[in-house]
């Protein structure tokens, strides 16, 4: 099922896009947590975490190295990658995403 993702992937709707390749898309987060919030996503609808296939694992482990690559570029070395996976972990939007959060002190544990 397509989901907002969905349309920036397509661009039918606006994004602030930091980085593109044909696998992955990064993107500001509309409602930044910290000084740096990008979203970075899978082009392949996959729902989150929790459903993931063997057949994923190339493509996620491409996804991670673009979150570091996008914290990196923006001169962070040190940053989260955090996801949720089903409403209850506080998912809203069904397309596995990843948000790299840097540019303020993080405490640990989230709420
Ligand atoms: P989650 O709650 O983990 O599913 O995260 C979804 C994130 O998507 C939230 O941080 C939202 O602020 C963000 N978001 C929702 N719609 C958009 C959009 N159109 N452009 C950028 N970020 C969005």
């Amino acid at each position: 099922m397509s989901t907002i993702f969905g349309k920036i992937i397509r661009k039918e709707i606006p994004a602030t896009i930091v980085y593109e390749d044909d696998q992955a898309l990064a993107f500001e987060d509309l409602h930044a947590a910290a000084p740096f919030h990008v979203l970075v996503i899978p082009k392949k609808e996959i729902v989150n975490v929790g459903s993931l296939t063997p057949e994923d694992a190339a493509l996620v482990g491409h996804v991670l190295w673009v979150c570091q690559k996008v914290a990196k570029d923006a001169g962070f070395s040190d940053f989260r990658v955090v996801t949720n996976s089903g409403a209850g972990a506080g998912q809203s939007v069904f397309h596995l995403h990843f948000h790299v959060l840097a540019g303020r002190s993080l405490s640990w544990p989230p709420g």
